[in-house]
């Protein structure tokens, strides 16, 4: 979290917003959720179980939509021969984090969906 997902103030170690008083501690803990299912569906990948790493990506993506768990979307959907899903996403990926920061993840997508 980079910011309060009320009121947008800097994201402090805090329990609760310094300028607004929401309680972070729920907000942090979906986004932990939101990392041990990105972490699953990782593992499910490095195994080849694609229908498993789509599940907990999505999983992950639901509770919290970062540009890691986009990716790791992207990659389970290459997987399943979703390539238009893959490519939308690689899209958003490269949206949020920026041609230059683009890795070779990226351009293996591009490969395989452009
Ligand atoms: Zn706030």
């Amino acid at each position: 979290m980079d910011q309060c997902p009320t009121c947008r103030a800097p994201y402090r170690e805090r329990n609760v917003c310094y300028r607004c008083q929401t309680d972070w501690r729920e907000v942090l803990g979906v986004e932990r959720a939101a990392v041990r299912y990105r972490q699953q569906a990782l593992v499910a990948l490095q195994s080849r179980r694609f229908h498993t790493a789509y599940d907990y990506a999505r999983r992950a993506c639901k509770l919290h939509r970062c540009s890691e768990s986009i990716m790791v979307l992207a990659l389970a959907s290459l997987g399943l021969r979703k390539f238009d899903d893959a490519l939308a996403l690689w899209k958003e990926y490269r949206e949020r984090v920026g041609v230059k920061s683009c890795n070779a993840t990226s351009v293996l997508l591009l490969t395989f969906t452009e």
